[in-house]
């Protein structure tokens, strides 16, 4: 039997953004209130994507890594989740920086993103519109999602990493 293809996926953004609440309610469909804002660890999942069995390895960054670490995890992952909170405009200011330095790392290559907006359950206390997130995600030609971990309807944040899966596959 031929090997199942394996993905290094990696999720950056901001500390508090929500990155370990989207890979736990991804992973679990699950949503967990608190998680150790220090920790960092990697998954392994396997999820049938377009009729083929595709096994992830994900990486969860904390967020508070020094530039060293930054760039080995970005050597490490084949496809990146650049998450910002929509209720935190620092948190949105953060991703062109980092995908400026992934395409840095990564050179030659094109590098294989998503944009996710997180927390649109707090709509009322909101910082960054949609079509903001919109243009970025156009400016750097990736896939856009805007979702909750705590309120997944209609499975957003599965949708957001399996195109990730397919973008890597696509390379
Ligand atoms: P990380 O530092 O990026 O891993 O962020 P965490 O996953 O630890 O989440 C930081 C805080 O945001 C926690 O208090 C979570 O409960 C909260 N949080 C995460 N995702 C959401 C969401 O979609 N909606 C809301 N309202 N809170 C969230
Ligand atoms: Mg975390």
């Amino acid at each position: 039997m031929a090997k199942s293809p394996e993905v290094k996926l990696a999720v950056f953004g901001r500390a508090g953004v929500g990155k370990s609440a989207l890979v736990v309610r991804f992973l679990t469909r699950r949503f967990i209130w608190e998680y150790d804002p220090t920790l960092e660890s990697t998954y392994r999942h396997q999820a049938n994507i377009d009729d083929e069995v595709v096994t992830m390895e994900i990486l969860d960054t904390a967020g508070q890594e020094d530039i060293q670490q930054k760039e080995g995890h970005m050597r490490w992952g084949d496809g990146f989740v650049i998450v910002y909170d929509i209720t935190d405009r620092g948190s949105f200011e953060e991703v062109a920086p980092l995908r400026s330095l992934l395409e840095e790392v990564k050179k030659p290559k094109n590098v294989p993103l998503v944009l996710v907006g997180n927390k649109s359950d707090m709509d009322h206390v909101r910082q960054v519109g949609t079509e903001e997130g919109e243009r970025l995600a156009a400016e750097m030609a990736c896939a856009f999602y805007e979702c909750s971990a705590c309120a997944d309807e209609g499975g957003a944040v599965a949708e957001a990493f399996h195109e990730l899966c397919r973008e890597v596959r696509r390379r």
